[in-house]
């Protein structure tokens, strides 16, 4: 009879196989992460140089800016949202097929920054929820690229259940997003 000692991970609860197939499916997001750049000033114009020979974001599996909602998965809001632009911008990222992840590029999206007024919404993350902050005025194209490191790494470890997970019902039903 074989006496099992030390239980290989995953052996309970998830499942040996299921949690091998979080790591590929994992890794194949992270490295295909095609942005949709929703840049209105002049953080859009550092977004541009990241995508530019220089920093070639190409080299990350990102080369493929998608101007349609339906064909992006990773939201990159570079630049100042007025409140009247926030419906589009939601509407936008409601538009985006699950999983899809935010990056919030620059003190403007995160914030308002220096733009403290009636008129700018003070940070994104009142109206969709944002998954990493890129600090900044502007941020540098490696600051950019930085944030879309990052984004990979939680790409790479999410587990295939969290989007339909009650948490993640949750948080999106607090942006009251469906
Ligand atoms: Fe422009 Fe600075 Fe705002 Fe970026 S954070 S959009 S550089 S004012």
């Amino acid at each position: 009879m074989v006496k099992i000692v030390d239980k290989p991970e995953g052996y309970e609860g998830q499942g040996f196989f299921a949690t091998q197939f979080d790591k590929i499916i994992g890794l194949a997001r992270a490295n295909s992460l095609w942005p949709l750049p929703f840049a209105t000033s002049c953080c859009g114009i550092e977004f541009m140089s990241t995508m530019a020979s220089t920093y070639d974001l190409a080299r990350f599996g990102s080369e493929r800016p998608s101007f349609s909602p339906r064909q992006a998965d990773m939201l990159i809001v570079a630049g100042t949202i007025a409140k009247k632009m926030a419906p589009i911008l939601k509407q936008v990222y409601q538009q985006m097929a699950e999983p899809r992840w935010v990056l919030s590029v620059g003190a403007c999206a995160s914030s308002g920054g220096i733009f403290d007024t009636y008129s700018v919404l003070q940070g994104i993350d009142r109206v969709i929820p944002v998954d990493v902050y890129v600090p900044g005025c502007p941020p540098r194209p490696e600051q950019i690229l930085e944030g879309i490191m990052q984004l990979q790494e939680l790409a790479k470890n999410e587990s295939l259940r969290r989007r339909n997970s009650p948490e993640y019902k949750e948080l999106l039903a607090s942006y009251n997003i469906l």
